[in-house]
């Protein structure tokens, strides 16, 4: 299977809970590879521009500003199938509907503040990582 980068965003609910670490054992555990990361205040036109294509849907604005209500771990996750192993890791967007052991089972507080955000594709995965680091960050 291929070695893939992927962009994992953990969230304000879940950073304003302590809750980093925890995740993280979850990424590592499940053989992922932290090569970046870093704890960022988003401004409301990041937020904006990395969520651009929910712009039309009627959650957009309350994501905004959830997304920029508190800090977020910005970070690079890298091992095989990354993209898709991740998206297993984080569960499912509503965590009613997460399978037992997935982050967002665990942790979300609700369809909004999931706790994690994890690239969707391959080339979505290039393009966020691009979005927050420079080449030189991903060791
Ligand atoms: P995912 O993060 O699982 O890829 P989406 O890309 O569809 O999900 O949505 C982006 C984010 O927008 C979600 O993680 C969640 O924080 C928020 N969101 C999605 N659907 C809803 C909804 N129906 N109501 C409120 N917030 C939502
Ligand atoms: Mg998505």
């Amino acid at each position: 299977m291929p070695i893939e980068k992927t962009l994992s965003i953990i969230k304000p609910d879940a950073t304003k809970r302590n809750l980093t670490g925890l995740i993280n054992a979850k990424f590592e555990k499940s053989g992922l590879k932290i090569i970046a990361q870093k704890r960022l205040q988003l401004t409301r036109s990041m937020a904006e521009k990395f969520y651009e294509v929910h712009k039309d849907r009627p959650f957009y604005n309350d994501l905004i500003d959830f997304m920029i209500s508190g800090p977020v771990v910005v970070q690079v996750l890298q091992g095989e199938n990354a993209v898709k192993l991740n998206r297993i890791i984080m569960g499912a967007t509503n965590p009613e509907e997460a399978e037992e052991g997935t982050i967002r089972n665990e942790f979300a507080e609700s369809i909004e503040a999931n706790s994690v955000h994890g690239s969707d594709s391959l080339e979505n995965a290039n393009a966020e990582i691009t979005f927050f680091f420079a080449n030189i960050e991903l060791i």
